[in-house]
């Protein structure tokens, strides 16, 4: 629920408005705007706690309309929080007015092959390498990643090079070892909805990557987000990876952009879009790049590895060096009709 009040309302009727809200156990939030105030009530009401709510504010003066909101997030809502979320990590600002590359191959397979590739994500102009160490592989017996040894290498090139370095975490009780190591905890997709992780990442305090489930709502996308959110952490970036495809022949997942400027509609947090996973196919990852960029993403992540037919995972989906440069320099080029920084 959130209570429009009058233009000039004054602090007396404001407070009058809260006290109602409180008598009803529930914490008021003044959203302050440009020309008028409300008061919006994030928690989920029940029936009995509107009607009263309503039935009081009725008869007070200085409230101008009630509106119900229909969306079961709150915290992640656009209308609880009217200003848009920039997370910054280490100078890095993810958010409104700036587009943000996170590039780098799709799991961390040896020094050699992350420094190499790390040296190209910071000479193409990025600012954030990725790489898995803990791998979500459909087959246990595919590559699952280097673990521990993964995260050092990761963290002595990103110092090495002045990156930022992102990683997923796929279990709540690895949440403090891979906090060591990285700077953005990411959550994959297969992962969107495992709840105590949601909450361990959280609570660790460091920026959280969330990435969409391939059969998620909205809704439910936003709902993960409000789990690491109603846990204290403001730092969650969203990522659209793409979602179950009609037809698998030619993509691996069907790459969602509507929901880019959806989420931005509702939300105030930061979206990037994920082209590598949510096509498969490394020859139609700058398309899609590009077309993120106009749907109006703050960022991408993008697969890229120095030999993408000998990567260990997702190589058919892998930039080379040359091609991320290349992309590189289109989205620069385009980042200026979109009045983006990069
Ligand atoms: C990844 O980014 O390495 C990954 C596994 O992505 P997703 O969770 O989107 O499949
Ligand atoms: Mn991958």
């Amino acid at each position: 629920m959130i209570i429009l009040m009058q233009f000039g309302a004054t602090q007396a009727q404001i407070d009058a408005v809260c006290d109602v809200i409180r008598q009803q156990e529930v914490e008021p939030l003044v959203l302050p705007g440009e020309d008028r105030l409300a008061i919006g009530i994030p928690a989920a009401l029940t029936a009995d706690q509107r009607d009263h709510i309503e039935a009081a504010l009725s008869t007070l003066a200085g409230v101008s309309k009630i509106t119900q909101t229909s969306r079961p997030y709150k915290l992640a809502s656009l209308e609880f929080h009217r200003e848009k979320t920039t997370v910054e990590v280490k100078g890095v600002q993810i958010g409104p007015g700036h587009f943000v590359v996170m590039g780098g191959p799709c799991s961390v397979e040896s020094y050699d092959q992350f420094y190499v590739s790390a040296k190209h994500v910071k000479a193409a102009g990025a600012r954030i390498v990725r790489g898995g160490a803990f791998k979500p592989r459909t087959s246990p017996y595919s590559f699952q990643g280097l673990a521990e040894e993964g995260l050092k290498i990761m963290k002595q090139v990103g110092d090495d090079l002045g990156l930022v370095t992102i990683s997923e975490v796929m279990s709540g009780d690895m949440v403090g070892l891979v906090a060591t190591y990285v700077d953005i905890l990411q959550i994959g997709a297969r992962s969107m909805q495992n709840f105590p992780l949601l909450i361990e990442a959280a609570k660790s305090g460091k920026p959280v990557f969330l990435k969409r489930s391939p059969s998620a709502t909205i809704d439910e996308f936003l709902l993960a987000a409000e789990y690491v959110l109603s846990y204290g952490n403001k730092n969650v970036i969203l990522c659209e990876r793409g979602i179950m495809p009609l037809d698998r022949s030619y993509t691996r997942n069907t790459l969602d952009l509507s929901s880019v400027p959806v989420l931005k509609e509702h939300t105030h947090l930061p979206v990037i879009v994920d082209p590598s996973h949510g096509t498969g196919v490394s020859k139609y990852v700058a398309p899609m790049a590009k077309a993120a960029m106009m749907a109006g993403a703050d960022g991408l992540m993008i697969e890229m590895h120095p030999d993408p037919s000998a990567a260990l995972s997702d190589g058919s989906q892998s930039l080379t060096p040359e091609q991320f440069a290349a992309l590189m320099d289109d989205l620069r080029s385009l980042s200026g009709y979109c009045g983006l920084k990069m």
